[in-house]
């Protein structure tokens, strides 16, 4: 396999698939396709994704906590300052956990559902 792709290539493949079923997301034929095995390979992997609000043992603050998120540390450290400038709040990523500071809840749930994650409030 070469390393660049040309259009000129991708057009062949397409043709020299001709009859045979592609898949329409992926654009591969249904035999090189992973998109079912990823689809069901997620949610396993994954669980939901729980948004809660938490003021224990913080000196009264409350915090707004995202657990549950399938991605590794620099996604969660990226998806973290989006949050928390969407909410202007400070906060951190810990052990997988987003934190944003104060209750924003509401906000980072309707975010998460908007960015397509499966997210649900949880506690109280
Ligand atoms: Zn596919």
């Amino acid at each position: 396999m070469k390393p660049t792709s040309r259009p000129a290539a991708a057009s062949r493949l397409v043709y020299s698939t001709e009859g045979g079923r592609m898949c329409p997301q992926c654009r591969r034929p249904m035999a090189d396709c992973r998109c079912a095995a990823q689809r069901a390979a997620a949610p396993a992997a994954a669980g939901p994704i729980r948004v809660s609000r938490e003021s224990k043992g913080r000196g009264g603050k409350t915090v707004t906590l995202v657990r549950g998120l399938p991605l590794a540390t620099a996604e969660l450290e990226a998806l973290g300052k989006q949050l928390r400038s969407r909410c202007g709040s400070g906060g951190t990523v810990k052990d997988g956990v987003v934190e944003v500071q104060g209750d924003h809840v509401d906000r980072v749930l309707a975010w998460l559902l908007a960015q397509g994650h499966a997210a649900k409030r949880a506690g109280g």
